[in-house]
Parts: structure tokens; sequence; C-alpha cells
């Protein structure tokens, strides 16, 4: 006999990016410009290290070397920072206002 199946409705949250600001000046990254993608952290706690794991967005190749220099300076026994550039895609979204008479 075949299984009954029906149809049911379900949600999912889920978090994405809608903005993005320069780690190093805080200015804005406009959606669809290029940046860079900088990862950057340590192994000297082993395992452990997975908390010293920075994500970090830059504008600019200004923005770029004065990031690189900053972690230069930082001390630690080991270092690794990997640097990405590509295209900023942020989730495109409509802010709902309290109120809204429209319909
Ligand atoms: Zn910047």
């Amino acid at each position: 006999m075949p299984r009954k199946r029906i149809k049911r409705f379900i949600q999912v949250m889920e978090t994405v990016d809608v903005s993005a600001h320069c780690d190093v000046c805080k200015t804005q990254i406009i959606n669809g410009t290029e940046y860079y993608r900088v990862t950057r952290g340590h192994r000297d706690y082993g395992n452990d290290s997975i908390d010293a794991i920075e994500y970090k967005d830059i504008c600019s190749d200004v923005c770029l070397h004065e990031e690189i220099l900053a972690y230069g300076n930082e001390v630690s026994n080991t270092k690794f920072i990997n640097i990405e550039k590509d295209t900023l895609e942020l989730h495109q979204y409509i802010e709902l206002k309290p109120n809204n008479s429209e319909v």
C-alpha cells in the first residue's frame, strides 16, 4: 500500500548580510563593488586557536596595507592570513515600516 502523504508549510529563518563596512576605515562598502575579505589568526593554542580566527572586510588597497601592517605588529608565535578579492554580494531586502498605510 502506498504511503499517505500530506503537504505542510514550513518556515525557515536564515541570517543574511544586508550591509558591510570596512573594518579599517569604517566606510560603508557598496553592494556590487570589489572589496577584500581577509581571514587571519594563529595556531598558538592548537585546536583552541579556532577562537582566534577573525574575518574582516576591507574596502581598498590602502586599507588592506594598513591591515597587513597592523597584523604584522601583533605578537604571536604563529600567524596566518588569507586575502581574497571579491565582489560584495549583499542580500537585497525591503525595510518594512511600522504602520505602513500603503496597500
Ligand atoms: Zn577602508
